[in-house]
């Protein structure tokens, strides 16, 4: 399985800085051997697209909305995030599950609605530092991962799965790529049981990986990509984790 790298700007960029960090990254590409993918906030999917057209690098929004169109100020409907060549949306990151409120149900709504509009979810699971202290780190990824099988049923095959620990997100704290593995290891036996295509599902880390340490996270068995916050907005770090 070919192994995704996907950036998660996060609620950075500018027209200038996300026309500069594109052309930083396509100039730099050459012949990847994985795939690549953006996450940009909605206002740049326009700009992003035109940016990326005709490139290795797919764009990426980072939510989706659970509804599919009308009365939901603010919202972004699926359809919408597909007229501007989303390939992936980003579901149930960390952030949006603290700040927004957004339950195990809603993030499986949301992925069910990306799979009906063609757009691959990239779905975040993981547990706070609390929980992994409290011994229930297995405990919560395989109830966040549950409401997603529950939902989604047999379409749980086109689905991109990504372990953030929440303590590792941005805090420069990244997971061993043992402790990784050993949460890859527990996805995927729990998608196994759920879908006799598991094996095609790639599992992504994410929380702090860097050009540094990247290739010892990506060598193991279950890890088939990373989802990259702050890493990704430096062409250069960025480059380095694809190579
Ligand atoms: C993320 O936001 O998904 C993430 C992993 O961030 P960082 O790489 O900055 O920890």
């Amino acid at each position: 399985m070919k192994k995704l790298i996907a950036g998660n700007w996060k609620m950075n960029g500018s027209l200038a800085a996300n026309e500069k960090l594109i052309k930083e990254i396509l100039a730099g590409l050459g012949q990847a051997a994985c795939q690549i993918a953006v996450g940009v906030p909605s206002v740049y999917l326009a700009q992003c697209q035109g940016l990326l057209a005709g490139s290795a690098v797919d764009l990426g929004s980072q939510d989706i909305s659970a509804h599919e169109g009308g009365a939901y100020t603010g919202e972004i409907a699926g359809a919408m995030l597909k007229e501007f060549g989303v390939r992936y949306a980003i579901v149930g990151h960390s952030e949006r599950r603290q700040y927004h409120g957004e339950t195990d149900e809603v993030v499986a709504t949301k992925a069910q609605r990306a799979l009906g509009c063609g757009i691959t979810p990239i779905v975040c699971v993981g547990e706070t530092l609390a929980e992994r202290e409290a011994g229930r780190t297995e405990e919560v990824v395989k109830r966040q991962l549950a409401a997603v099988i529950h939902t989604n049923g047999h379409c749980i095959s086109e689905i991109v799965v990504a372990y953030e620990p929440v303590w590792a997100i941005g805090t420069g704290k990244t997971a061993s790529p043992e402790q990784a593995q050993q949460v890859h290891a527990v996805l995927r036996a729990q998608l196994k049981a759920a879908s006799a295509h598991a094996d095609r599902i790639q599992l992504l880390y994410g929380g702090s990986m860097n050009a540094a340490n990247a290739a010892s996270l990506l060598a193991q068995p279950d890890i088939d990509g990373g989802l990259i916050g702050g890493a990704a907005l430096k062409a250069q770090d960025f480059l380095t984790i694809i190579a």
